[in-house]
């Protein structure tokens, strides 16, 4: 059946990147019998630069029509002239808002060839496949009341609020659930539920909804300043984590740094199913704009591909298509070509157009 997929390659290497990557959807397309109707559109500061806004009404519209979103990355220092509420990245948070997207989901891989790019010694992070879920529209971001206010006295006080429904801990929780489910079965649920009310709520709930719904699920429970100490010290005891707003921020960017390259990881929004069984769902590389390589040909497009490879696995439910993504970019590293990102001894310098050679014929290879 032909899926619908909405393209947004956004601003500096976002475009280049993403050519590379319609490569690998197009070869799909002719050597696996998958079908595509691609619709592609503007975000960011190429939408600004368009429309004067970051995102428009017609780019949601199409977003919500599509079966899935490929999302490139957006910035630049061109639109630091520009109001807050209008600046680039206003475009992903929007797209997640019109989508209602709420599970962030974020992989921390460790392919062999790049074990030495870690800033771990090699036999902590050798094989390290971690899936951190993240809570991705609630908690502390958004919660009311906010502010900052003048007290009497002429101090200033600044404050949020984290907060969380049952409901909202539930759906993210099930989103992880399902995933372990697919992978080793086990799932860490990270909170300070020794300090924080919203915190004992949401351990209340997990383990409710674990041994109500996923009894077959090895839950466990850590603290937040905990598992930033474990993800440092002993990454492989994890399988996949789930986690509030705020803790997830800060702990997938910890894991991502144990595999010690941005170019390479790719990340997934994923919202509700609706009634007609579609779930809405945005795939992007976790890097940016990059704008001080853009336009040279030197970008790693590889975590486009991979974030192509999770649109495969997660909205069409096609993992040996995916893998075979998720090969071929191990097997170009494991012939010792890279982009110039990725410190891999002795590797040959690729550019951004030789990687995306390099990909289709480990295709080419892996399909035979
Ligand atoms: P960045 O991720 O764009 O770049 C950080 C560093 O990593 C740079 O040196 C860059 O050259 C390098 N890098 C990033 N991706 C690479 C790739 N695929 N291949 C090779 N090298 C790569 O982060 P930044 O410099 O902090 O931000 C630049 C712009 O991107 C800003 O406008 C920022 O707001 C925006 N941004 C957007 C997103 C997004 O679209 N999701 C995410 C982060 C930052």
């Amino acid at each position: 059946m032909t899926k619908k997929l909405l393209v947004l390659p956004g601003d500096g290497i976002g475009p280049e990147v993403m050519r590379e990557t319609l490569r690998v959807v197009e070869w799909f397309q002719k050597n696996r019998g998958l079908s595509f109707e691609i619709t592609h559109g503007l975000v960011g500061g190429a939408s600004i630069d368009v429309h004067g806004v970051p995102l428009t009404q017609a780019t949601i519209q199409a977003a919500l029509d599509a079966d899935a979103v490929l999302f490139g990355a957006v910035g630049g220092p061109q639109y630091d002239v520009q109001p807050f509420d209008n600046r680039p990245e206003i475009g992903i948070l929007g797209l997640r808002s019109g989508l209602k997207l709420f599970a962030n989901l974020r992989p921390a891989t460790v392919l062999d060839a790049l074990v030495d790019a870690s800033p771990l010694k090699p036999e902590l992070v050798r094989g390290l496949d971690i899936m951190i879920v993240r809570e991705a529209t609630g908690g502390i971001y958004f919660g009311e009341p906010r502010g900052i206010e003048t007290l009497p006295d002429g101090q200033q006080r600044g404050y949020n609020t984290e907060v969380y429904t049952t409901n909202e801990i539930e759906r993210v929780t099930r989103v992880a659930c399902d995933i372990a489910r697919k992978r080793g079965n086990r799932l860490c649920s990270v909170e300070k539920a020794n300090v924080m009310d919203s915190g004992l709520l949401w351990r209340q709930v997990v383990t409710a909804l674990v041994a109500r719904e996923y009894p077959d699920i090895r839950l466990s429970h850590m603290y937040a300043d905990n598992c930033a100490m474990q993800l440092a010290k002993n990454p492989h005891q994890f399988d996949v984590i789930v986690t509030s707003n705020l803790f997830g921020d800060l702990l997938s960017d910890l894991a991502a740094m144990l595999t010690g390259s941005l170019g390479m990881l790719p990340s997934a929004t994923l919202g509700a199913v609706d009634a007609r069984g579609k779930r809405h769902a945005l795939y992007e590389p976790i890097h940016g704009s990059a704008p001080d390589i853009a336009g040279k040909d030197l970008a790693n497009p590889m975590a486009q591909m991979l974030s192509f490879a999770m649109l495969l696995r997660y909205s069409f439910g096609l993992a040996d298509d995916a893998q075979l993504i998720e090969n071929a970019v191990a097997g170009v590293l494991a012939q010792g070509l890279a982009t110039a990102d990725l410190s891999l001894p002795g590797a040959k310098r690729i550019s951004t157009t030789e990687c995306g050679n390099a990909i289709l014929a480990q295709l080419e290879l892996l399909a035979k």
